[in-house]
């Protein structure tokens, strides 16, 4: 073997003299004690590039040798690094490897693996070295710990053969550690796959780094434990990794190579006239209709412009959208499609398949009891989308989660020893099921839903989709389901059946004809997002911003009385993204009158889904998320008034005989007033003295 402590000093001397300066000036003040060796730019170099192939082979000694060099190493402030550690960053690529791909061949090798944190636990000091003293003669008795739950006791004596210690926690020596778990990003995921797991043990300045949702590299060595079997060993192993550093990557889709070849074919779309339409054809073409939905979708995909503003306020430039409606309209399927088309998307359901649930949460570990902050969904899907069906049936403490994390963009923990938050930035498509089975267009969404409106006008979208007989679109949707599976009949047959009597070139053209192949291939469109997403950070034109007002205006000034609510700053800032999104969809640098025409149109077709009030045809913004309509504030007034008088001259309250008929004289009829009365003795407008008899409640 080539290493040595010699052959190491040598190297840190040739090529790292200014990180060792830097190293003992920073350990006088009880600062960094590592330094930092780049792999591939200087290991890979010295002395052909062997020394690094031993570190890879048989990490153990050599990391030993490492850290024994550094100490012989010279500086200019005469400081004995002594006890710093090396750790080794930048592996080439081909010591990538995926949790997946772990074998036995890796155990005690060097390896660099890259994936999410999931969980992290609390930092705590681990014994490193234990002494013991003994009970009889009290002599003290050093026994080095390995990483195991119990602490290792010394078997007797040296001195008086006696088995019996006390442990001495003040003489002992102990370093910080932390274990966490990383698991393999989503979108190398294919088809449902589960992704897997490993646990990374950290220690001394490596602790307390990283956070749940982080992207990472981490270098170390591959250790094998056996599983417990109670008291007894197993035969089988588990894998962790002993960490030696790690790398957290900052940059927006990273792992997406975009070649040069790409990136002309990516131009080359963007300059099509009908590239909305292409890409609106892309988003699961097998499901039939929902183009506006399949827009509104590709808008989220590229979203708008996160910004910073002078004054430090972060706004959002993710799009929220929610899919309401009823069961069999292919909410999910959509759902299911977009993750497997969005650059980086966690999929899961509101009730959530793991115990972070959406959001984040701490728990005990179940493995030493420490505190563990684990990431949910959200906090998985930062910089990319968070697919949530059944978002409806999410738990109680998620809802209230949620309200920050879609505004903010962050998620709060704040338990026993842990106080994190954690970002979470990401877009969010939603998919609910009406509380009673259908939905009902006479009814607010806010009565239908399981979600507070609070919750629901933080979506910038909200899409109603229903299933109600139409015969054109049925006859047509069932032709294309029909088409779509016949087209799978015949893909199977022809994998499994020697002879056919069609050819792979007929099924695909039937397929293309019937607009079921994606118009741009998936690898591409996600080519296309990551690039737009990276490189296109559009800017409001005078045109765009004078139309966006205009649009604003002529809704806000619907309310007269400033009752009625037709629309809040909110959707004017949903409209800003959506069009933000619709020019960087075109890879533009400004966003256009085109792109606000667009968007408008979209906003218009879901706020006349969930907000008009059937009664007067208006648009009004409460009447969807509150379920109140200002037709129906005005009857609560109206009622109120003559409560009010019946009251003043009725000793029991207002009889409610009177109060319907008084009801009725000014346009109310029975039924409805009866169910006012119901709504408001609910809000706590009145009450009720006595069967039959109603009082204003004191405010
Ligand atoms: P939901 O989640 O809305 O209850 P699903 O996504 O489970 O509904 O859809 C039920 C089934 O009906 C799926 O197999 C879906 O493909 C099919 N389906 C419903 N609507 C359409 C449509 N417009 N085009 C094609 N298939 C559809
Ligand atoms: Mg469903």
């Amino acid at each position: 073997m080539l290493s040595s402590p010699q052959i190491w000093k040598d190297f840190f001397e040739t090529y790292y003299r200014d990180e060792l300066n830097r190293l003992a000036d920073a350990m006088e003040f009880g600062g960094e004690k590592s330094l930092h060796v780049n792999f591939v730019k200087d290991l890979s170099i010295y002395m052909e590039g062997k020394l690094g192939e031993e570190l890879l082979e048989s990490p153990d000694r050599v990391i030993a040798h490492a850290n024994e060099g550094i100490a012989l190493t010279e500086n200019i402030h005469d400081v004995s690094l002594e006890g710093c550690k090396v750790r080794f960053y930048n592996l080439p690529a081909s010591r990538r490897v995926l949790i997946r791909d772990l074998r036995s061949e890796h155990i005690s090798k060097f390896v660099a693996i890259e994936g999410i944190v999931r969980k992290v636990t609390e930092v705590r000091p681990r014994v490193v070295k234990a002494v013991f003293a003994c009970t009889k003669c009290g002599k003290l008795v050093e026994v080095i710990q390995e990483d195991e739950l119990t602490l290792k006791q010394p078997y007797e004596c040296p001195a008086c053969k006696n088995k019996r210690f006390l442990f001495l926690p003040e003489e002992s020596y102990t370093v910080d550690s932390q274990r966490i778990r990383i698991q393999e990003y989503p979108e190398n995921l294919r088809g449902g796959e589960q992704p897997q797991q490993i646990d990374v043990i950290l220690e001394g300045d490596l602790t307390g780094k990283v956070n749940p949702g982080d992207r990472v590299i981490v270098n170390g060595i591959v250790r094998a434990k056996p599983r417990k079997f109670g008291s007894k060993q197993s035969q089988h192993m588990d894998l962790h990794i002993e960490g030696n550093s790690i790398e957290i990557l900052q940059q927006e889709y990273e792992e997406f190579e975009i070649t040069e070849e790409d990136k002309k074919r990516i131009l080359k779309l963007a300059e099509e006239e009908n590239i909305f339409e292409k890409i609106v054809a892309s988003i699961a073409p097998s499901i039939y209709g929902h183009e506006d939905i399949k827009l509104a979708i590709a808008l989220q995909l590229f979203g708008g412009v996160p910004k910073k503003l002078p004054d430090g306020t972060e706004i959002r430039g993710d799009i929220h959208v929610l899919l309401v409606g009823d069961p069999g309209v292919a909410k999910s399927q959509i759902l299911r499609y977009v993750h497997r088309i969005a650059p980086r998307s966690v999929y899961t359901t509101g009730k959530g398949t793991t115990t972070a649930g959406l959001t984040a949460t701490a728990t005990r570990d179940e493995f030493d009891g420490r505190w563990t902050l684990e990431a949910g969904a959200l906090v998985l899907a930062d910089k990319g989308i968070a697919l949530v069906d059944e978002i409806d049936k999410m738990r109680n403490e998620d809802r209230s989660a949620l309200h920050e994390a879609m505004e903010q963009q962050t998620v709060s923990v704040a338990k026993a020893g842990i106080n994190a938050v954690l970002r979470a930035r990401c877009a969010l498509l939603g998919a609910a099921n009406p509380k009673y089975g259908r939905f009902d267009k006479y009814t607010p969404i806010a009565e239908q839903i399981d979600l507070s409106p609070t919750l629901l006008s933080r979506f910038d979208l909200i899409f109603v989709l229903t299933d109600e007989p139409d015969e054109v679109r049925d006859r047509k949707l069932a032709e294309h389901i029909l088409k779509t599976h016949e087209i799978g009949e015949k893909l199977e047959k022809l994998r499994n059946v020697a002879s056919v009597e069609f050819t792979k070139e007929e099924i695909d053209r039937e397929s293309e004809i019937a607009e079921i192949v994606p118009a741009i291939e998936p690898e591409l469109l996600r080519k296309y997002i990551a690039y737009a997403k990276r490189t296109v950070f559009p800017v409001l034109s005078e045109e765009a911003k004078q139309k966006i007002v205009e649009f604003y205006l002529s809704l806000r000034s619907r309310a007269k009385d400033n009752s009625a609510v037709p629309v809040t700053a909110r959707q004017l800032e949903a409209l800003i993204r959506l069009a933000e999104a619709s020019a960087r969809l075109r890879l533009s640098d400004v966003v256009d009158r085109e792109d606000v025409e667009r968007v408008i149109r979209i906003i218009k077709s879901s706020l006349e889904q969930i907000a008009v009030d059937p009664e007067t045809g208006e648009i009004d913004i409460d009447y969807a998320f509150t379920g109140t309509s200002k037709s129906q504030r005005d009857r609560i007034l109206i009622l109120k008034r003559i409560i009010e008088e019946l009251e003043a001259s009725n000793e029991k309250g207002a009889p409610e005989e009177e109060i319907l008929k008084a009801a009725q004289e000014e346009g109310i009829d029975e039924r409805k007033a009866k169910e006012l009365l119901r709504k408001m003795r609910e809000i706590g407008d009145i009450y009720s003295p006595r069967e039959g008899y109603y009082r204003i409640a004191v405010k």
